[in-house]
């Protein structure tokens, strides 16, 4: 069983949910989020984090064992805030200890956990840098055992006395907002920071002030392999805090894909758009088309007659990214071609009627016309500003947020629990599958 449910009771599904029904829970609660309310909004991003951990097999095993404490680690650890590394997984910031949600995310009342708190460091990472490895040199700061008191914290001999705040339970009662109604839950005793025990002031170790652990700087080299990923966890195992008589916590790097500017990855795949011009398309090229993420041109050659359509796809064999420990082993890269047209100087300066006499010819009207024909004026917009604009069930207005938002209830999102990651959305640049003649 898992030292609390919180985020399990926010999907509504028991602790040994599977992953189906994470994921299914998760959409079923979203679309029923009135979007006219102004709680809809962090309601949905509680929801939203509860499903991010606990679809992440190796975060929910942290959570599981450690609870949210586990997952914010302890403080003061390389200068990472805990709350930064929850306001990356939970979208909105959030101030110290106290997150908007319904659960705790100070120090644990009772740790049940059998070791130190491990520390999670989410270290931000470049597509070059996964892709050619890096070592990282850190300077982190972690609590160890004094040295003075060997972790008592007394002063010579000296024997701490029941707290009188908490009568020696180690916690104390507080009313906590669960979305409109208020919860009651155990917090730490601020008196004896939950140890139900405190020491006279007189009778306190002098280095570590009864604190039984003081901070300890030290120097970690963090190998970046070529080929891991985004999400992917490097444990330093014992490097966390240590408290006495328990071993010490380790260090959990999580690395952080930067979105890339041209590159996507999928798997060991890599997928880019390269912009021709109409020349190229219609007759061809051998140049190098792109520079790829170690520095390399990358030359191709078009086969002689070939036309290149819009969004025609190309696949270069081996140039992907790097199999994780198999140095010999690359994805591919696929290309995806814009072609570009010329500009209205251009047209100027050409006899447009030899050209038009030369190209495919305009296309004509509808046969049969319709009987009813409305004159529509010609606008121009920005596409990409519509599929920006933010909807509580997502921001890929025109991909997949649609029904959700307008009430569909209809919506069958069993599909989604065999074909995996939908969720993550039509990457930026990629086409959809339908589109208009
Ligand atoms: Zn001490
Ligand atoms: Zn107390």
């Amino acid at each position: 069983m898992p030292v609390e449910t919180d985020l399990y009771d926010l999907l509504g599904i028991s602790p040994d949910a599977t992953e189906a029904q994470i994921k299914k829970a998760y959409h079923q609660k979203v679309p029923l989020l009135n979007i006219n309310n102004p709680e809809a909004s962090q309601k949905f991003q509680e929801l939203q984090a509860a499903y991010e951990t606990l679809s992440d097999p190796q975060l929910r095993h942290i959570y599981d064992v450690n609870g949210i404490d586990g997952l914010t680690g302890s403080s003061g650890m390389g200068g990472v805030d805990p709350a930064d590394i929850f306001a990356s997984f939970f979208g909105a910031g959030g101030g110290g200890g106290g997150m908007h949600f319904g659960f705790d995310f100070g120090p644990g009342p009772s740790r049940r956990r059998g070791k130190g708190q491990d520390t999670v460091i989410p270290h931000a990472l470049t597509l070059e840098e996964l892709y050619s490895g890096k070592t990282l040199k850190l300077n982190l700061e972690k609590e160890a055992v004094c040295g003075t008191c060997k972790g008592s914290g007394a002063r010579g001999s000296a024997k701490p006395k029941e707290c009188g705040t908490c009568d020696g339970k180690g916690w104390t009662t507080a009313q906590t907002h669960h979305g409109s109604h208020l919860a009651a839950s155990r917090v730490a005793c601020t008196g004896c920071h939950g140890t139900g025990q405190r020491l006279k002031e007189k009778d306190r170790c002098k280095k570590c002030k009864g604190e039984k652990t003081v901070k300890e700087k030290n120097r970690q080299e963090v190998v970046i392999e070529p080929g891991m990923t985004d999400k992917q966890r490097i444990i330093l195992a014992g490097a966390g805090d240590e408290e006495p008589g328990t071993p010490a916590g380790d260090v959990i790097f999580v690395l952080r894909l930067t979105p890339h500017e041209s590159f996507e990855r999928s798997g060991n795949d890599l997928l880019t758009n390269v912009t021709i011009t109409l020349s190229e398309a219609l007759f061809g090229f051998s140049r190098i088309l792109i520079t790829h993420l170690d520095g390399r041109g990358i030359q191709v050659t078009s086969p002689p007659g070939k036309i290149i359509k819009p969004s025609d796809t190309i696949i270069l064999r081996g140039e992907g990214m790097p199999v994780h420990k198999q140095p010999n082993n690359k994805g591919d890269l696929y290309l995806t071609f814009t072609i570009e047209m010329p500009d209205e100087e251009w047209l100027k300066t050409v006899d447009q009627k030899t050209l038009l006499s030369l190209i495919p010819p305009k296309k004509a009207d509808l046969e049969p016309r319709p009987a009813v024909v409305s004159t529509a004026a010609f606008e121009e917009a920005d596409i990409e500003e519509v599929r920006e604009r933010y909807f509580p069930a997502g921001k890929d207005f025109f991909d997949r947020a649609f029904a959700s938002q307008f009430g569909d209830s209809d919506l069958d999102w069993e599909d989604e629990d065999e074909d995996g990651d939908e969720d993550e959305g039509f990457d930026d640049g990629e086409e959809p599958e339908c589109r208009p003649q």
